[in-house]
């Protein structure tokens, strides 16, 4: 079944209507008509059956026919990624919110060789967000993935805060591995931090900075992973351990 997002001002007490964008993908890109069967997300967690009504213009009606149970995810990934160069953040956040991440934090880092500022990166947020959306919508998640940034270390440090579990994976960590840092835990945790440096990697200041606000060093095994292998392949480590990654749905892990 096709998915939509509807923004909730949207609705009535029987239905709702698709504008904008979303009304443009179901009209003209999916070609959908009066009596198509839709999905429809409020962003939040609500999920909707539905059944097109009319289509106006500009405007599609839609139907409610059904509320869907919504299945918190257990776990709140946190990707904090380093500018990479050209079109690698696109890659990096269509995968977090396939594999399930709650938000992706763009960090410009000293070695981030592009810098962006101003309206640049208001563009570029735009752009970042609607990858999110579309990934979220193909994926069938019903709160899409969040995108923030471009932030320094320092913000987005201060906004991870200090609940949780917050990892840095380095290359040069010789001795706790990601594996390890996950099974010493005494129990899982709510939200997990993972900071990742861009192409050139973190400096040693970026590394004290981020273990004064709590990060643990990890290695993510003897092979230097490209900056946007090592987030997918974190994150998957992550929510394989804790999360709903390889669970049957309504078998995702709950509270222990
Ligand atoms: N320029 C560095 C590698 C940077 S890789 C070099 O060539 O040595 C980009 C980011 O991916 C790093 O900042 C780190 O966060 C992560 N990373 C890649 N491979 C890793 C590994 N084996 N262990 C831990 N982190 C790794």
């Amino acid at each position: 079944m096709h998915r939509f997002f509807v923004d909730p001002d949207a609705w009535s007490a029987d239905g709702c209507v698709l504008k904008g964008e979303e009304a443009h993908h179901l009209v003209n890109v999916l070609r959908l008509r009066p009596g198509a069967k839709i999905l429809l997300f409020d962003g939040r967690g609500g999920q909707w059956e539905g059944e097109v009504k009319s289509i106006g213009r500009g405007a599609v009606y839609v139907a409610l026919t059904g509320e869907r149970n919504y299945v918190p995810m257990p776990l709140a990934v946190n990707l904090l990624q380093g500018l990479p160069k050209g079109q690698k953040l696109d890659l990096i956040i269509q995968k977090a919110a396939e594999l399930g991440a709650a938000q992706v934090v763009v960090v410009a880092c000293e070695r981030s060789v592009v810098q962006l500022d101003g309206e640049k990166a208001k563009g570029r947020l735009a752009r970042w967000e609607r990858i999110a959306k579309e990934a979220s919508k193909q994926c069938g998640r019903p709160v899409p993935l969040a995108v923030k940034g471009v932030w320094s270390l320092s913000q987005a440090l201060a906004m991870v805060g200090s609940g949780g579990l917050s990892l840095v994976p380095w290359e040069e960590e010789g001795v706790r591995g990601l594996h390890e840092a996950l099974s010493d835990q005494p129990a899982p945790p709510r939200v997990v931090n993972i900071l990742i440096g861009p192409e050139g990697g973190l400096t040693p200041g970026e590394i004290a900075q981020a273990r004064e606000a709590g990060f643990l060093s990890v290695s993510l095994g003897p092979r230097i992973l490209r900056t946007e292998t090592a987030g997918i392949a974190a994150i998957s480590m992550v929510l394989y351990q804790w999360g709903d990654l390889g669970r049957a749905p309504g078998k995702e892990r709950g509270d222990g």
